[in-house]
């Protein structure tokens, strides 16, 4: 076994702290990672406080994984100690359904191994994530990170980063397209630099004023305060599309109200409590309101040589362990700039 510093959840009411993890040693087709950094998601959030349902205790949160190399089995082929890795959000899935065999393996129908929270294939081996020092993986679950980058904005884009990536892809964004982007946090920031690098209009809706710099800074078009309902009034039938990152209960009406005919509007932030939808928000104008749940193996590798490619990388807050429960409290209360990422040095 290969013993591991962690931080854990014990409870959902209580604060993190240390915990000593042992990580299972590597299977022929595993790797061995020494993790650099690990970025806070609001899910590791909702996760270790139980707000999605239950939550196995102790539990290790963090899929926004970056590090060196340090071990690999006999069948690995794609790494060798020394080289850099990512783990994102996945860690197995069964390799033989639909989903699977056209790597949407974030969709297996028979056993999504999440990288936390979740049971190996085997169906009862916890998995723990990357608030530690070492994560064992699978290589086909690894990513391949180029050496040179900025190693801690990079780790943010194992989930942030593809989680708005895959449905801006998807929905073919690009030059001349007006785009809306709800909730100015983790994902809404990435959103901001991916739709812009891709050539849309962007838009960003915040219920911080003090926001609007940092929007523009990221490369936003427009800024509105979305406290304010008059803002909308102009905005009617004026955007290609939205992408709502909001991790909270709100309402969907006026950024449908905002679409044009036939757009969509993509979910994926993903709020415990439940919203309404009014029927005639879709029926006017035929809009579409859908989801989208981080992306498959082959699109996060991917998304990750395109943002190496074009330098796109997160705007991040360096926090040692010690820190983690400060850095939730900010993050509920959207005081964060714009992704926390853990120095796993300090463990
Ligand atoms: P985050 O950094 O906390 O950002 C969320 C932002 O939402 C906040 O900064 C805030 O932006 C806005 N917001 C918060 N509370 C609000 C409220 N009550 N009303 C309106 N706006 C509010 O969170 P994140 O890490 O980006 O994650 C966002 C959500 O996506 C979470 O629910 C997370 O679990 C989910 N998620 C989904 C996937 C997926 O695959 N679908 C993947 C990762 C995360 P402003 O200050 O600009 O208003
Ligand atoms: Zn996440």
């Amino acid at each position: 076994m290969i013993s591991s510093k962690a931080y854990a959840a014990f409870s959902a009411a209580k604060p993190l702290r240390s915990f000593r993890l042992e990580r299972r040693d590597p299977r022929p087709d595993d790797i061995v990672i020494e993790i650099a950094y690990c970025g806070i998601c609001h899910s590791d959030i909702h996760t270790a406080r139980g707000e999605w349902g239950p939550t196995a205790y102790p539990c290790v949160p963090g899929h926004e994984i970056v590090g060196t190399v340090v071990a690999a089995g006999k069948k690995v082929r794609g790494f060798k100690p020394g080289d850099l890795a990512g783990v994102g959000c996945l860690v197995d899935s069964c390799g033989t359904c639909k989903p699977c065999r056209a790597s949407e393996e974030q969709f297996c129908q028979k056993h999504i191994s999440f990288t936390y929270n979740s049971t190996e294939q085997d169906g009862t081996t916890p998995t723990q994530g990357g608030y530690s020092t070492h994560i064992v993986v699978r290589e086909k679950f690894a990513f391949r990170i180029k050496k040179g980058v900025p190693l801690a904005r990079v780790a943010p884009l194992l989930c942030a980063g593809i989680t708005t990536y895959s449905p801006l892809k998807r929905h073919k964004i690009a030059k001349g397209h007006r785009v809306g982007v709800v909730g100015l946090g983790g994902l809404g920031h990435m959103a901001v630099k991916l739709a812009r690098a891709m050539g849309a209009h962007v838009t960003v809706f915040s219920t911080s004023p003090g926001k609007e710099r940092d929007a523009r800074k990221l490369g936003a078009n427009d800024f509105v305060l979305s406290t304010k309902p008059e803002n909308f009034g102009p905005l009617a039938n004026t955007l290609d599309f939205v992408l709502d990152t909001v991790s909270a209960k709100h309402d969907f009406t006026p950024y449908l109200m905002a679409l044009k005919n036939d757009a969509t509007m993509v979910l994926v932030g993903a709020s415990p409590d439940a919203s309404e939808v009014i029927a005639s928000s879709l029926i006017m104008g035929r809009k579409r309101l859908t989801g989208s749940l981080i992306g498959g193996v082959k699109e996060t590798q991917e998304m990750l040589d395109y943002c190496f490619r074009k330098k796109i990388y997160c705007d991040i807050e360096l926090i040692p362990a010690a820190k983690i429960n400060e850095a939730y409290e900010r993050t509920i209360k959207g005081d964060v700039k714009y992704r926390f990422v853990i120095d796993a040095a300090t463990f």
